[in-house]
């Protein structure tokens, strides 16, 4: 019989990464992916040591979760992470096909520990010609080129 992992300990699992984490230069947040009660993929944040502002440990999960499973869909995984997901990892999980997404902390508690997760979703919602990146469409002739030749290609890999 399968032993039962509860969303409380897969949520202590990454709490743990998290803190570890701390200790081994990267930022405290962790995550673990889960399929069908069992482990698939841990992930820790690495901004700092790999120089990557997207090695959140989300999204880092993901990445490690999609080389175990062999598929750039998660579908069927669920997510558990110490921290509220930021707009970042929420659209990856998106992305992902994720089942479900479960956090311990939210982003107020990381607004007081320095981070900038509740001021991204405050940016979001807010108009874009406020956003401190301004994010601009130009579109040029050929702007649709990219999406025209991939409709056109039969063989393309959907996802
Ligand atoms: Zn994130």
């Amino acid at each position: 019989m399968q032993t039962t992992t509860t969303d409380a300990q897969w949520l202590a699992q990454a709490i743990e990464l998290a803190v570890a984490n701390v200790a081994d230069g990267g930022g405290p947040f962790g995550a673990v992916i889960v399929r069908d009660g069992e482990l698939v993929a841990t992930g820790q944040n690495r901004v700092t040591p790999l120089l990557d502002p997207t090695a959140h440990a989300e999204v880092q999960a993901i990445r490690a979760a999609c080389q175990v499973v062999g598929d750039f869909s998660l579908a069927g995984c669920e997510l558990f992470t110490s921290c509220e997901p930021c707009p970042l990892c929420v659209s990856a999980s998106l992305w992902a096909r994720l089942d479900r997404v479960v956090f311990a902390a939210d982003r107020d508690d990381a607004a007081n520990g320095g981070f900038d997760d509740r001021a991204f979703y405050d940016v979001l919602a807010a108009p874009r010609d406020t956003w401190t990146t301004p994010v601009v469409g130009l579109r040029p002739a050929d702007a649709t080129a990219p999406f025209d030749a991939w409709v056109a290609k039969v063989d393309r890999t959907r996802y």
